[in-house]
């Protein structure tokens, strides 16, 4: 049964929460969605710029995508929606993060994230000498691999690619283990991160969504929150000043 909106939760009362963040947390600072008005993908063809094939085929081209991305998040400050639940991280140490996003802003709000599922714009992958962090600028430090010359790839799970498996198994042990599970502006079509909400409610959880609006799997929700994450997130989860 659906409650009405506007409830408000004590952290307190749970053992294991889990904030599953998606682009629409991000939305507020100035990163656009995928889906929706303004959605990159309706500005950009994902299989130019985000898949391995396109990477193989014209490094220069997806690297050059990737920095301008890279240039514009920089310029989006974390706005009150990350700067609340980074308090409450810091009340409420049961208090875990899950996200979709791959724009660091949870991070640069002083968030511990438990799991990035869909990999940072902030990392790279060598196929041979594996991750490097380039957290400073816009362009890459470095495009090539200093031990082997192949062209580092974004860490970022692009259209086409698996979830990292150990990132995965990650998530599904912190989500069949909470007992509140909070979405935070996801529209619940990607797969397989959608089926965490499932998850989670199968587990037992009490589900909480955070959302403009309804979309496919507001279903699976007992509390459907409607409005912007930044004003949303501190009108559910009140904490002293
Ligand atoms: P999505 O674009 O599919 O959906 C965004 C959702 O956020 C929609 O349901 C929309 O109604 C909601 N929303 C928009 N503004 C909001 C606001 N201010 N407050 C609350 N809700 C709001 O995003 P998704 O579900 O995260 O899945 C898309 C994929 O896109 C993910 O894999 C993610 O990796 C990737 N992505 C990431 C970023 C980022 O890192 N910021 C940006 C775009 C896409």
């Amino acid at each position: 049964m659906t409650e009405p909106d506007l409830k408000q939760f004590d952290p307190a009362g749970y053992r294991s929460i889990v904030f599953f963040t998606g682009a629409g947390l991000s939305a507020e600072s100035g990163v656009p969605t995928y889906r929706g008005h303004g959605g990159i993908w309706a500005q950009y063809n994902y299989e130019d710029y985000a898949c391995q094939r396109a990477f193989e085929r014209d490094p220069v081209r997806v690297l050059d995508f990737h920095e301008v991305r890279r240039t514009h998040v920089l310029k989006c400050p974390p706005h009150a929606g990350h700067r609340h639940l980074a308090r409450l991280q810091a009340a409420f140490p049961q208090v875990r993060v899950v996200t979709q996003n791959i724009d660091g802003l949870l991070q640069r709000a002083g968030i511990a994230v438990d799991a990035e599922l869909h990999g940072s714009l902030w990392r790279q992958r060598c196929s041979r000498h594996g991750l490097r962090e380039d957290l400073e600028a816009g362009p890459y430090r470095q495009r090539q691999c200093p031990d082997c010359g192949s062209w580092l790839r974004p860490d970022i799970t692009w259209f086409e690619d698996a979830v990292d498996g150990a990132v995965f198994a990650r998530t599904q042990q912190l989500v069949a283990g909470c007992d509140l599970f909070v979405s935070v502006g996801t529209s619940g079509v990607v797969w397989p991160a959608a089926g965490f909400a499932q998850l989670a409610r199968d587990s037992g959880a009490r589900m909480v969504e955070i959302n403009l609006e309804n979309n496919e799997a507001s279903a699976l929700y007992r509390h459907r929150l409607r409005g912007p994450a930044g004003v949303v997130l501190p009108a559910a989860f009140p904490l002293a000043d």
